[in-house]
């Protein structure tokens, strides 16, 4: 051994001995209320923490570990399952030491990990960013980001014991602590039913929020102690004697009432502390329901109710399955003594809430059919857990979390605040545009996805952007936020914009040297305003979107000297295909005004899968996605353009076929015949003989592919024949 390994080992030692008494304390209890655990691994949790934080100590200068002890007691006063006890001793393991959540899982198994990683992503939290200052956000995204509750009440158990020890945080930092403590846990304890938690948060967020408040209630509560349980002995004892005398044996207490709750009422009244503090509370325990009822009947024939502040949670529970009978009366001297009334069963509920389902879970003997009514509500929210629909379960909760909202960090821990189902693209042109025009590929929690991925709130997102990179038409298929669509519906309309600007530039600019005029010409110039444009651009932009053809040009530049020269004799083929393509039948990037025109090599029909290619001088050309020609023309890919088919019924698209078959009597019959018979036009054909074979060219014209297919499968039927092919020219 070395001296650092000494050192290292005595360290441990002396470590060991301060905290181990403790770690006692929480095996003996466990063992009282869960028979059944693993005391080793409890032990070897304990033994990982020791050595993980050895060297870390706390503001108050205690060893760090004992903080992670301290929570693991706390649980185990809810009668947490041992795995909730486990994560709490690692609770602060991947955060602050060099290990990581891998380690934890390999040595503690994926539920404690999974625990572990939920505490640490909500540590990372930072309530003071300008996202969450709204305390409600953050509860919601607090509870959104947890998949399992328990990592809730690991949290709960975190920051009470932080709280506790908030006096040795150096000043500056205790407001925030106080602060998220008394507006975002304390309410959240609430709403899970954890009461003995809720107030003590509360209580201590007060004392360091508002010392002088804090002090002077402590002092006068402290001041008219003997005073108050003299006053609620002398109410209680009728109570008590009238029951006993029934056989019921009722725990009467003074209640006492949390700071922060007499100094929320003093304020919300507007009241001083006397008043408010004249209000005394009983609480009286009972073992069975129907006695509540009777004690309730014995009161009020003893004191004078208040009229209207009776109320019967036990018919009527909560939402956080809170019950008992609330009733406030007249005592001696005509001060108000609000009574609480409840079971046993229903104070455990009370005091611990959503814990109480562990509790109960590994209560072992009584198995009370109340408390398994009582926490049904409980259970069901675990068991539609498992299910890892977070919404659901939140939902269940009945705590109203916006459930069309993820929460989502970038790789420095900023927060951005999304709608539901939002994707790699909408966090992106969340965080910059020029990040979202850019965006090539993401990482989400440091894995590669696809831009169409849906993100989970928690997620962390790292976008990857190259120059190269433009935002797709593709894209506004699966973007949710409204900035991102915004942006990406304005790049392509820009785009679309400069492309029928360069394709209307390079029409005009043949055009005009072919009369031999420049864009300076007053010939040209003149016709401009004539046509209804106001500048060049704009006629050139019209050009480019087919709205204005040069033989208009032609016309207006040249009314009287030029007679249009008549078109050279066209192909009956070439006439065809300028009839059957006049309406363009193309959406180029959503839109559909564009110079269109079908490449001749692959001829696509409807139902193609095509792309668009912005040929000079010739609009958009649009060819089969697997055209042969293609591997030529994407070496420049700024001019591939996202194209899809907005056909109607009645456009015909010219399709090559090759036909090949016997050189037997009839064929080119037969073949015609049965093209026609499927009331397809043909436009031309040709049959030629090449040794035993008959080749037949055959130009049809068809509406799609399925058209297309249906007639070449029954071509393929006629006999004699031996093959049908779609003639790619390319080939
Ligand atoms: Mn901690």
């Amino acid at each position: 051994m070395n001296v650092v390994q000494k050192t290292e080992a005595t360290l441990l030692k002396r470590l060991h001995n301060r905290l181990d008494p403790m770690m006692k304390g929480i095996l003996r209890d466990m063992q009282s209320y869960l028979p059944e655990f693993e005391d080793d691994v409890v032990q070897s949790a304990y033994n990982f923490g020791l050595k993980a934080h050895l060297h870390q100590k706390r503001y108050s200068g205690e060893p760090y570990f004992e903080h992670c002890l301290n929570v693991a007691r706390i649980l185990a006063d809810l009668h947490m399952d041992q795995t909730t006890i486990v994560a709490g001793l690692l609770h602060d393991v991947v955060e602050d030491t060099p290990f990581e959540l891998e380690d934890i899982r390999n040595e503690f198994g994926a539920d404690v990990a999974l625990l572990v990683d939920g505490v640490t992503k909500i540590s990372e939290l930072k309530f003071e960013s300008k996202e969450l200052r709204q305390a409600e956000t953050f509860r919601k995204m607090l509870l959104s980001m947890a998949r399992d509750v328990r990592v809730i009440i690991i949290k709960f158990a975190d920051r009470l014991h932080n709280i506790r020890t908030l006096d040795h945080v150096p000043e500056r930092k205790r407001p925030r602590i106080a602060r998220e403590t008394r507006d975002v846990y304390a309410p959240l304890a609430h709403r899970f039913g954890i009461a003995s938690i809720k107030w003590e948060m509360e209580d201590l967020s007060l004392k360091h929020l508002e010392p002088e408040v804090y002090e002077s209630i402590a002092s006068k509560i402290k001041l008219t102690r003997k005073q108050r349980e003299k006053y609620i002995s002398n109410v209680s004892r009728p109570i008590i004697e009238e029951m006993e005398k029934n056989n019921m044996h009722p725990q009467i207490s003074g209640r006492p009432k949390s700071f922060a709750s007499i100094y929320n009422k003093m304020k919300k009244r507007n009241r001083p502390f006397e008043e408010i503090y004249d209000l005394l509370a009983i609480r009286i325990i009972l073992d069975k329901v129907e006695e509540c009822y009777y004690a309730l009947g014995i009161i009020h024939s003893l004191y004078n109710p208040v009229y209207d502040r009776f109320k019967d949670y036990i018919a009527m529970p909560k939402i956080n399955g809170y019950q008992s009978l609330h009733t406030t009366v007249v005592g001696p001297d005509g001060k108000m003594v609000e009574i609480q009334i409840r079971t046993k069963t229903m104070h455990m509920l009370a005091e611990d809430g959503i814990a109480a389902h562990w509790k109960y879970k590994h209560g072992g003997s009584d198995e009370d059919p109340q408390i398994e009514q009582s926490l049904n509500w409980v259970k069901d929210l675990l068991e539609r857990q498992v299910s890892e629909d977070a919404g659901e379960f939140m939902e269940d909760l009945k705590i109203d979390l916006f459930q069309d909202e993820v929460f989502l960090f970038s790789p420095r821990g900023d927060l951005y605040k999304l709608p539901a189902n939002s994707s790699p693209i909408d966090f992106a042109y969340a965080v910059h545009t020029k990040v979202g025009n850019h965006c090539i590929g993401a990482k989400v929690n440091g894995k590669i996805v696809p831009l169409r991925t849906t993100l989970k709130s928690g997620d962390q997102v790292e976008i990857i952007t190259s120059q190269n990179q433009r935002p797709t038409q593709d894209w506004l298929n699966f973007v949710k936020t409204s900035k991102a669509r915004h942006w990406i519906k304005k790049y392509i309309r820009e785009q679309h914009l400069e492309q029928t600007r360069e394709i209307g530039q390079e029409i005009l600019t043949r055009f005009l040297k072919k009369y031999q005029l420049t864009e300076k010409s007053p010939h040209f110039q003149e016709v401009i305003p004539k046509l209804g444009f106001s500048n060049l651009e704009s006629l050139i932009i019209a050009i480019g979107r087919g709205e204005i053809v040069t033989e208009t040009l032609v016309k207006k530049i040249f009314p009287d000297q030029f007679v249009t020269p008549p078109p050279r004799a066209e192909s009956f083929f070439k006439k065809y295909l300028k009839r059957s393509r006049d309406t363009s039948g193309i959406r180029v990037q959503g839109l559909d005004n564009m110079l269109i025109n079908f490449a001749n090599c692959c001829h696509p029909v409807p139902g193609d899968k095509i792309i668009g290619y912005l040929s000079r001088g010739k609009g958009v050309t649009i060819h089969r996605s697997d055209c042969k020609n293609l591997i030529y023309l994407l070496e420049e890919k700024q001019r591939i353009i996202d194209v899809e088919w907005a056909t109607d019924k009645k456009q015909e698209f010219v399709v090559h076929l090759t036909v090949v078959g016997e050189d037997r009597k009839n064929l080119l019959r037969d073949i015609t015949d049965c093209v026609s018979r499927q009331n397809i036009n043909i436009v031309s054909a040709s049959f030629s003989v090449e040794d035993l074979y008959a080749r037949g060219n055959l130009n049809v014209g068809v509406k799609d592919l399925n058209h297309l297919t249906k007639i070449i499968s029954s071509i393929k039927k006629l006999p004699g024949v031996f093959s049908v092919e779609r003639v790619n020219e390319g080939n």
